[in-house]
């Protein structure tokens, strides 16, 4: 009875308080990031659309991203560095938008897709016209004025069931796609269709960002915004000096950093 008083105690202390809009989180509670992050998936599943499934996702990245004090470590910038020139030095590149992406970085990503010249295409594993549809109007709301995905007339090989499905003109077609949260198979079989893959994913042992060119180990909100800004720092640069970054970058090494910095810690502010 007195342990039950006591949990009530502390959960009453630490946990936020529902809010009914997200202007009600306060900008200076030291888990900002994270209460941002949950109640837009909250939004995006009563949208329909976010999968239920998305809410996992976000847990177990939030675990991810509360060991790396919700910041963008040393690695994750170079790495999104790299992958602007990636996608500056792309003939076709393609943002891949699921329905967590959808939520957190509507606005954010169109205006990566603007910033270099990007195609963007809803791709979902739990593939449905309805809630495509629904991630086509939102993206449009923010700002797109194209979105792909609702064709679905190519396939990627090698996978069963809808999530092989794909835009002919889109992913299908792309040189470079940007598949933030995506599911490892998936970014297994991009992989063998000899694109040049950039993942972002908080888990660094996760198959996606071990499949990818350029592994991001950041928080989609975060790497984003990041990813348009180094892009419009890098516009102008030639093909050759954008080469020399890609070439120069080690995938494997920024993955190990990232994992060292989750398992040993990192300075962080107290939370
Ligand atoms: P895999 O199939 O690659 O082994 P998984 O089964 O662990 O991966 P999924 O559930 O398919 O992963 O995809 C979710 C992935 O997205 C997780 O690795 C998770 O860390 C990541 N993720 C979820 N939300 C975010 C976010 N906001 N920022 C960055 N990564 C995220």
């Amino acid at each position: 009875m007195r342990l039950d008083r006591e949990l009530h105690r502390v959960s009453e202390q630490d946990a936020p308080a529902s809010v009914d809009s997200e202007d009600e989180i306060p900008a200076d509670h030291p888990r900002y990031t994270d209460l941002v992050t949950r109640y837009r998936i909250e939004q995006g599943i009563e949208r329909g659309i976010t999968h239920l499934q998305g809410m996992h996702a976000e847990g177990r990245a939030s675990a991810f991203d509360y060991l790396l004090g919700e910041q963008t470590i040393p690695s994750a910038d170079t790495a999104t560095r790299v992958a602007a020139a990636e996608l500056l030095r792309a003939d076709h590149p393609v943002v891949s938008v699921n329905g967590n992406v959808a939520a957190l970085v509507p606005a954010e990503t169109v205006e990566l897709a603007e910033t270099v010249g990007a195609a963007i295409e809803v791709n979902l594993f739990h593939r449905s016209e309805e809630r495509i549809q629904r991630i086509v109007a939102h993206l449009e709301d923010h700002g797109a004025t194209e979105v792909l995905g609702l064709e679905g007339n190519a396939r990627i090989p090698g996978l069963s069931h809808d999530r092989a499905r794909v835009d002919r003109e889109g992913i299908y077609k792309a040189d470079v796609v940007v598949v933030p949260l995506e599911d490892g198979d998936r970014a297994q079989a991009l992989r063998s269709m000899d694109k040049r893959e950039i993942v972002i994913d908080l888990n660094p042992l996760s198959r996606s960002p071990r499949a990818a060119h350029v592994p991001i180990v950041d928080n989609v909100v975060r790497a984003i915004p990041n990813l348009t800004e180094h892009a419009k720092d890098l516009a102008g640069t030639d093909d050759r000096r954008l080469s020399a970054l890609i070439d120069e970058f080690d995938p494997q090494q920024v993955l190990d950093q990232a994992e060292r910095a989750i398992r040993d810690g990192v300075d962080r502010e107290e939370t």
